[in-house]
C-alpha cells in the first residue's frame, strides 16, 4: 500500500475542528482532488479510538451519489487519515447566506431540488442503521452540477464520551432537537428534526431557532415556536416543515415516509 505521502500530495487546509484538520489533497495516480480528514487518534483513549475506527468503517460502506464518498483510511503515526471525495462548491450554509445577503429567496422548485437530495442521503444512512447526528447546512457540501453531498458523519462524536447534549453543543447548537435538549437518547427522528431545520432555513434564509445564549436557545427549541414560513410557499411545503419540527419525535415522519409523501414524490420524480 505504501504511505499516504507516496500517493497523495497534500495542498492546503480547508477546515479544522476538534478532531484535527480537513486538508485538500491531490491523488498522484490520476490528479483527482480529494479531502483528507486527519484525526489525531493518539490523543484519544482506547474506547474513543475504537469508536473512530468503527465509524470510519461504517462510512466506507456508504455508496450514494448524495453522500460524500469515502475512498480509504490510512493510519499513520497515530493519525487516521480518512480520504474522501472533494465537493468544490462550498457548503449549503454559505449558499444560503449568499441568498440572504442578496435578498433573493429560493423558488419552491429550487428548495425541493436541494431537499430531495438530502432526504435521499438520509434515507440511505438510516437504512443502514446509522444516525448522522450532526445534520446541518454546514455539513452539506455542494459539488459539480449542484449535486449535494452529505458529509461530516459525527466523527467528532467519539472525541468526547459525555452525554449527547454536551457532545452536540461542541458543534453548532441551532439544530438541537427537543429530546437532546432534555438529554434523552438520540434517534432517527432527531436527524429528521435537524432536516426540518435545514428545510426551514432554505425557505426563510434564517435559522428556525436562534438565541443569544445556549439556555435561551434551548427555551425556544422546547417551546417549539418559530417565525412563520412565507406564504409564497405552498401549503404542502409549509406542512412538511411543520411535521418535521414536531416536539414529540414519534410525530415526525421518517425519511422513508417523507419520500413516500405525494408532495415529495412529485419532486423526486422530476429529478430522477
Ligand atoms: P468539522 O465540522 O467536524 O470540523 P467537517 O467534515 O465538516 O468537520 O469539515 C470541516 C470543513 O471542511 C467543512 O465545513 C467544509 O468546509 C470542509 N470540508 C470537509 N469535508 C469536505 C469535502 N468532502 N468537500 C469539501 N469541503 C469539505
Ligand atoms: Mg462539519
Amino acid at each position: 500500500e505504501g504511505t499516504l505521502g507516496d500517493r497523495y500530495e497534500l495542498q492546503r487546509e480547508i477546515g479544522s475542528g476538534s478532531y484535527g484538520q480537513a486538508v485538500l489533497a491531490t491523488r498522484l495516480e490520476d490528479g483527482m482532488q480529494v479531502v483528507c480528514k486527519q484525526i489525531r487518534l493518539f490523543e484519544m483513549d482506547d474506547k474513543a479510538r475504537a469508536d473512530t475506527l468503527t465509524e470510519a468503517k461504517v462510512l466506507a460502506q456508504f455508496n450514494h451519489v448524495n453522500i460524500v464518498h469515502y475512498y480509504e483510511c490510512v493510519l499513520e503515526s497515530g493519525v487516521l487519515n480518512i480520504v474522501m471525495e472533494y465537493a468544490n462548491g462550498g457548503d449549503l450554509a454559505a449558499a444560503i447566506q449568499r441568498r440572504q445577503a442578496e435578498k433573493k429567496p429560493y423558488s419552491e422548485d429550487e428548495i425541493m431540488f436541494w431537499f430531495v437530495q438530502i432526504v435521499l442521503a438520509l434515507y440511505h444512512v438510516h437504512g443502514r442503521n446509522v444516525l448522522h447526528r450532526d445534520l446541518k447546512s454546514q455539513n452539506i457540501f455542494i459539488a459539480e452540477g449542484n449535486l449535494l453531498k452529505l458529509g461530516d458523519f459525527g466523527i467528532a462524536r467519539v472525541l468526547n464520551s459525555d452525554t449527547e447534549l454536551a457532545r452536540t453543543v461542541i458543534g453548532s447548537p441551532y439544530y438541537l432537537s427537543p429530546e437532546i435538549c432534555e438529554d434523552r437518547p438520540y434517534n432517527r427522528k432527531s436527524d429528521v428534526w435537524s432536516l426540518g431545520c435545514v428545510l426551514y432555513e432554505l425557505a426563510t434564509l434564517r435559522r428556525a431557532f436562534d438565541g443569544q445564549s445556549l439556555p435561551a436557545l434551548v427555551v425556544k427549541i422546547l417551546r417549539g415556536k418559530y417565525p412563520p414560513v412565507p406564504t409564497r410557499y405552498s401549503t404542502p411545503l409549509r406542512g412538511l416543515i411543520e411535521s418535521m419540527l414536531k416536539q414529540n419525535p414519534k410525530d415526525r415522519p421518517s425519511a422513508d415516509a417523507i419520500l413516500k409523501s405525494d408532495f415529495v414524490r412529485q419532486h423526486v420524480e422530476r429529478y430522477a
